[in-house]
């Protein structure tokens, strides 16, 4: 409806150029069993080692209980920002208090003991302004970044994601790696980290607290990822013991879907030009079609492809218009969410880029784009989310969900509602909720049983 009206021998040409982008259901359920198998491998010891999605156990047995009590620090770091939490649990309430504190782009790409002495100056600083540093307090540690985790304390590294890139960090303990800093500074020695975990299982946890059939963390911000529980011998690479609950939280690392070019079928020439120009070619191929760092660049590209053959601001393109990351994703929400009837703020971000010439038609040429390109990078989520629903086959399911993406984009909530729906076995029912700082909560009530286990 958007193109109505549009001369039907220019909107040909555009169809042309942004079909690719328009997948038919057949594809999105090829992603759903593709994503089966590639779930499978990560659980098998055979097929771990090569496995893109590697599905790694959490050491996170069971949802909370409602038990949880007591004041907690929590650490999240993943992405935007790096924050600092002192969170108070006491039954249902949970009450909180946070900072942000900013890490400079030669910290995300320098040395791991900069990043955690960084870190641990933050803490210090935070434990001061709240009069803290006398109290041994637990601390639980949001890392979301693929790790191995040998325990739940202890959480291997294997590749940074999503901009950042410490050298020395790779394939060590980041709990190591933080008490090493905490201990080079020597007046912090009561801090010490019982629990990591990473964001979809933060999402996961504080949606439970709430809602006790959730039982999928799912994360659409800077990256995408999903975590979920599964059956114990369903996860053949389990070396922790059998007890009850004979269940574990998996961190899927579904970002990593497709680094095998199992995904080809369904690349654009956007997606792969985002691919070459990232500090992560190959990597991350899931990831770089849904997520919110590369979402916008994709609408991006396909308006400047769109532009250089003459169908947009007449060809006139800008500066910005022209420039790597430029064209941010909240403008994909912002111009969706936008009234049709005046395109106001769309307007206003072509101005904001620069572009002088631009008509009504330009307007929904452009919104377009950013419906198409937001369409398929929900559906891509839902086929995830279906296939995990699928799999664990229960009758009713909360999925708990963090991310700006998901919670500012204006139908992202809705398109994903339908898709999952659409691909979901007969009988089974789901929910999406929204999670309220899951980091930081889920961190605090992973913390708060480790600590009761001490
Ligand atoms: P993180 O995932 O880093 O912890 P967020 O959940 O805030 O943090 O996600 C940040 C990402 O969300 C950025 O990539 C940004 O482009 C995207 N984002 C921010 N605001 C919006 C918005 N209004 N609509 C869609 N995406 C947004």
């Amino acid at each position: 409806s958007l193109l109505r009206g549009i001369p039907a021998a220019f909107v040909d040409k555009v169809e042309n150029i942004l079909r690719p982008l328009d997948l038919t259901d057949e594809r999105y359920r090829q992603v759903m069993d593709l994503m089966r198998q590639n779930l499978d491998a990560g659980l098998h010891p055979d097929t771990h080692a090569t496995a893109n999605v590697k599905c790694f156990p959490t050491y996170v047995r069971s949802v909370p209980d409602g038990s949880e009590n007591g004041d907690f620090l929590a650490l999240d770091l993943g992405g935007t920002n790096f924050r600092v939490l002192l969170i108070n649990l006491n039954g249902q309430e949970v009450t909180m208090e946070s900072k942000i504190y900013i890490i400079p782009q030669h910290i995300m790409l320098g040395s791991g003991d900069q990043l955690f002495d960084h870190i641990a100056d933050c803490i210090f600083k935070f434990m001061c302004d709240h009069q803290l540093h006398d109290r041994r307090l637990p601390l639980g540690f949001t890392f979301s970044f693929p790790c191995r985790q040998e325990g739940l304390d202890r959480a291997i590294l294997t590749t940074w994601t999503k901009g950042f890139k410490c050298a020395g960090v790779e394939g060590n303990d980041i709990v190591e790696l933080l008490h090493a800093a905490i201990d080079r500074r020597g007046d912090m020695k009561n801090v010490r980290c019982l629990a990591v975990i990473n964001d979809t299982v933060g999402a996961l946890m504080s949606c439970a607290h709430s809602a006790r059939n959730c039982a999928v963390g799912l994360i659409l911000g800077t990256g995408t990822n999903a975590c979920y529980i599964e059956d114990l011998h369903n996860v053949k690479t389990w070396d922790g013991d059998y007890n009850e609950p004979k269940q574990v939280l998996i961190n899927t690392e579904w970002g990593a879907f497709g680094n095998d070019g199992c995904l080809d079928f369904i690349l654009t020439d956007f997606d792969k030009s985002i691919d070459k120009h990232s500090i992560n070619p190959g990597k991350q191929i899931y990831e770089k079609m849904i997520s919110g760092m590369y979402m916008g660049e994709i609408a991006r590209l396909a308006i400047e492809r769109l532009r250089k053959h003459n169908l947009l601001f007449e060809g006139e393109g800008s500066y910005h218009l022209s420039t790597r990351g430029r064209f941010y994703t909240k403008y994909v929400s912002e111009i969706e969410g936008d009234d049709v009837d005046n395109f106001t703020v769309t307007k206003q971000i072509f101005e904001e880029l620069e572009l002088s010439t631009h008509t009504e038609q330009d307007c929904r040429l452009v919104r377009h784009v950013c419906s198409l390109v937001s369409k398929r990078a929900a559906y891509l989520a839902s086929a995830g989310i279906a296939c995990l629903l699928n799999k664990m086959g229960r009758r009713d399911t909360t999925v708990g969900v963090d991310g700006s993406l998901y919670r500012f984009h204006p139908f992202f909530h809705d398109l994903m509602m339908e898709k999952i729906t659409q691909l979901l076995k007969p009988n089974l029912k789901f929910k999406l909720m929204l999670s309220h700082d899951g980091s930081g909560k889920g961190a605090a009530l992973v913390a708060a049983v480790a600590a009761r286990l001490r």
